[in-house]
Parts: structure tokens; C-alpha cells; sequence
């Protein structure tokens, strides 16, 4: 047992209770899940709101176990960081990107970008960079073709480390975008200091958007605060028409939600690729 992280300190702190076993059995299963290959991911549209083309897409982890089957990443995702299993897990997120993405393009589908989620953890342990660099190299992908997505927490503590890593990841060619913007230590300075591309309004903004004055204003804010900053911007969780059309007028041109399409595997996705469009 670890003497660090979340469940290690629940377990020392009291006896060996149920939740404690149920998340050291979950460690051990989650350490075989890349060799018994049970890990893959799926890709989710990214839409222009002007003409409906698909413009890129984002990765997201999907984890089927043998033994009890899908877990949700909001669950194992924590787990991998507390155990360090996240570096290994990311490095394969990351790696799988790029070959299959190269793939669709090498079977003559029009080239799109793709975004993979890498945690603060990955930053911290200052390895991103040459996993990114050997990914890119190793599948033959172009760089401009890959997107980082980061949260703010990447830009607490150590920033400078953190910040030398995005604009050598900017030097590569590849882009970056601030995940989850606006739910997490949000700096207005961040903004300015950081190398960045685009913004992602979270989607708990975006659900309240249509009833809520308050995650409006948030939304709108946002929006005007990338265009001043020539940040491109997407809005995550778009559900419904009254979302899309809310934040199309507020001048959002790319949206990602459940209104143009969930995550899907690689095999679905390249259907869509194939038709170039979402409607
Ligand atoms: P995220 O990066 O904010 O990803 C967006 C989440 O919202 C995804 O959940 C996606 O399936 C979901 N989503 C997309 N559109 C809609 C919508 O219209 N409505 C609703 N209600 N949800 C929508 P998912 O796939 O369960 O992933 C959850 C989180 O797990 C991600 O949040 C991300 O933080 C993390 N994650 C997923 N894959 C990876 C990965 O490869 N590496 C790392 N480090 N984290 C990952
Ligand atoms: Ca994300
Ligand atoms: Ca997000
Ligand atoms: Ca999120």
C-alpha cells in the first residue's frame, strides 16, 4: 500500500474496510488492463457550428475490464493517478492517438486533429514532451495534427516547468487547449503566460446556459475573453439546439456534445470521417 494518495491514506487511517478493498482490487486489475489489452479509446466529434463539418475530435479513455466490466474514467482515472499508473496509461493514450489517426489518413480519410486528455501528473513527472516527440515519430503523424488537452491544475506549483513543457510541445507543432475552463483555479493571468490555443467552456456551463443568467454570463465572458486573446474556443456538452444556438450567437463556432455525437470507437469513427459531416 502506498504511503501517499487518496487511497493509501484511507487505509491507513482505519481498518481495511470495503471501499478500501474494493480500490486495491480495482489497482490490481487496472496494472494488467494494457497487456490483457482491454483498454481503448473512442473519439468524439468536434463540430463547426457553421456548416456542420466535423473539425477534430477528442480521444476519451474507454476501460473494459475482463472481470467487471466498463469503468467509467471519472473512476479509474483518479486511481491511475494516485498509483502512478496514469504514466504508462498516458503514454499509451497518447501513442494510440497518433498511430490511428495516422492510420485514417494513410487510408485516404481527410486529415482532422486529434485531441488526447493528459493529466497534471504526466506534466509533473516532466516526461510529456519526449512521449509526445516518440509518438509523432514512431506512427510518422505530423504534428499539426495532435492536440494536448490540459486543465488549469497543470499551471499551479511549478509552473515554469510546466509552461517550458507547453511551448516546447508548441514548438513541436502541436497544439494546445485549456480543458474544463472556468471549473478549476482559473487565473486570468494563466491566459496571458501560458501558450495556449483554445479554450473549453465546461459543459456545467453549458448546461445551465438556456436557464441560468449566471452560466450565461460565464459563457459569454469566456467566449469574448478568447476572442480577445485569439484563443479559438469550443463549448463541451452541447445537448441540445437551444445550447447550440445560444452559444452559435454569442460567436462559439465549434461545439462538441451529445447533440452531434457521443464518443464512438475508431471502426465508427471512421464512417464519420469518411462523410465529413455530422448532419
Ligand atoms: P473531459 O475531458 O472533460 O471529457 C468530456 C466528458 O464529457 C467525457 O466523459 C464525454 O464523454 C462527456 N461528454 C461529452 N459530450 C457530452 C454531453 O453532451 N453531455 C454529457 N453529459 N457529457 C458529455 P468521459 O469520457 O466519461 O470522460 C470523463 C473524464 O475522464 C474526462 O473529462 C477526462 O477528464 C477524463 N479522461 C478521459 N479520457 C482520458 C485520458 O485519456 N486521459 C486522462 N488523463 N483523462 C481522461
Ligand atoms: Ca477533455
Ligand atoms: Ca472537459
Ligand atoms: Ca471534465
Amino acid at each position: 500500500v502506498k504511503e501517499s494518495g487518496r487511497n493509501g491514506f484511507r487505509f491507513f487511517k482505519g481498518e481495511m474496510n470495503a471501499e478500501a478493498l474494493r480500490w486495491l482490487a480495482l489497482e490490481t486489475r487496472l496494472r494488467r488492463a494494457i497487456e490483457r489489452d482491454e483498454l481503448a479509446l473512442h473519439y468524439q466529434p468536434q463540430v463547426s457550428h457553421l456548416d456542420g463539418t466535423l473539425v477534430g475530435m477528442e480521444a476519451l479513455l474507454r476501460w473494459n475490464s475482463g472481470e467487471i466490466g466498463n469503468v467509467s474514467p471519472a473512476d479509474f482515472i483518479p486511481l491511475a493517478e494516485d498509483t502512478g499508473l496514469i504514466h504508462p496509461i498516458g503514454e499509451w493514450v497518447i501513442r494510440q492517438a497518433c498511430f490511428q489517426n495516422k492510420a485514417w489518413q494513410d487510408a485516404g480519410l481527410a486529415p482532422v486533429r486529434v485531441a488526447v486528455n493528459v493529466s497534471a501528473h504526466q506534466f509533473k513527472a516532466g516526461a510529456v514532451v519526449s512521449v509526445v516527440r516518440s509518438a509523432l515519430h514512431d506512427s510518422g503523424l505530423a504534428p499539426r495534427w495532435l492536440e494536448v488537452e490540459l486543465t488549469e491544475s497543470v499551471m499551479l506549483g511549478d509552473s515554469s516547468a510546466a509552461e517550458a513543457q507547453m511551448a516546447e510541445l508548441r514548438a513541436l507543432g502541436v497544439s494546445l487547449s485549456l480543458d474544463d475552463f472556468g471549473t478549476g483555479y482559473s487565473s486570468l493571468g494563466y491566459l496571458s503566460r501560458f501558450p495556449l490555443d483554445k479554450l473549453k467552456i465546461d459543459q456545467t456551463f453549458v448546461r445551465n446556459i438556456t436557464s441560468e443568467q449566471r452560466s450565461a454570463a460565464i459563457a459569454q465572458a469566456t467566449i469574448a475573453l478568447a476572442k480577445g486573446l485569439s484563443l479559438a474556443v469550443v463549448a463541451e456538452g452541447v445537448e441540445t439546439i437551444g445550447q447550440r444556438d445560444f452559444l452559435g450567437s454569442l460567436g462559439c463556432d465549434v461545439m462538441q456534445g451529445y447533440l452531434y455525437g457521443r464518443p464512438i470507437p475508431a471502426v465508427d469513427m471512421a464512417r464519420l470521417l469518411a462523410l465529413g459531416s455530422v448532419m
